[in-house]
């Protein structure tokens, strides 16, 4: 734990302290991401966004179910109070989460089983589920009221990347296909 406070103590070093005093009064991030927990997956280091704006979902799998209390509040807190401009969900290569839903033996725990039991592995191979999975998120967050009334209106936009850590490629789904962006 001491090496924890020794990487706060660094991170105080280089601090903005003239951005955390603005951040302090409020904070108006301009999109929401819906990110893997995974360790790999940084979306502020991968966006190149600074502390403030981006609004960060993190769960395993960058799962979007609605009925999970903490996906639907982030989601509506994030439309209807903070306004953002985007929603991204962001679904990525080797992703643990996928791997454990095609073998359902590795969800041995009431946390796993709760959680990842109900997705489903489509596709020929680990990439294909990670995508046909980041499409079924997708989905859901559009289907979400809050997030279907802004779009409508024209205030929000909602997108789905893949990012893949070996080529660092990032890929968009248009609603048919993936894009390659970079
Ligand atoms: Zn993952």
């Amino acid at each position: 734990m001491q090496q924890i406070v020794n990487w706060y103590r660094k991170f105080l070093e280089g601090a903005d302290r003239e951005l955390y005093g603005r951040l302090a009064k409020g904070q108006a991030p301009h999109t929401l991401v819906v990110s893997c927990s995974d360790s790999r997956i940084v979306p502020e280091v991968i966006f190149s966004a600074n502390p403030g704006e981006l609004f960060v979902l993190r769960n395993v799998g960058n799962i979007c179910r609605l009925d999970d209390p903490s996906v639907a509040c982030a989601i509506e807190y994030a439309v209807n109070h903070l306004k953002v401009g985007s929603i991204v969900v962001l679904a990525h290569s080797d992703c643990g989460a996928v791997k454990a839903v095609e073998h359902k033996e590795h969800l041995d725990s009431r946390g796993l089983i709760e959680w990842l039991g109900e997705e489903c592995f489509d596709g020929c191979d680990l990439e294909c589920a990670i995508k046909a999975s980041g499409i079924r998120q997708f989905e859901r967050v559009a289907a979400h009221p809050a997030v279907k009334a802004a779009v409508q209106e024209g205030k929000l936009e909602v997108g789905l990347f893949f990012f893949d850590l070996a080529t660092l490629c990032l890929a968009r789904y248009n609603g048919r296909d993936w894009e390659k962006i970079c």
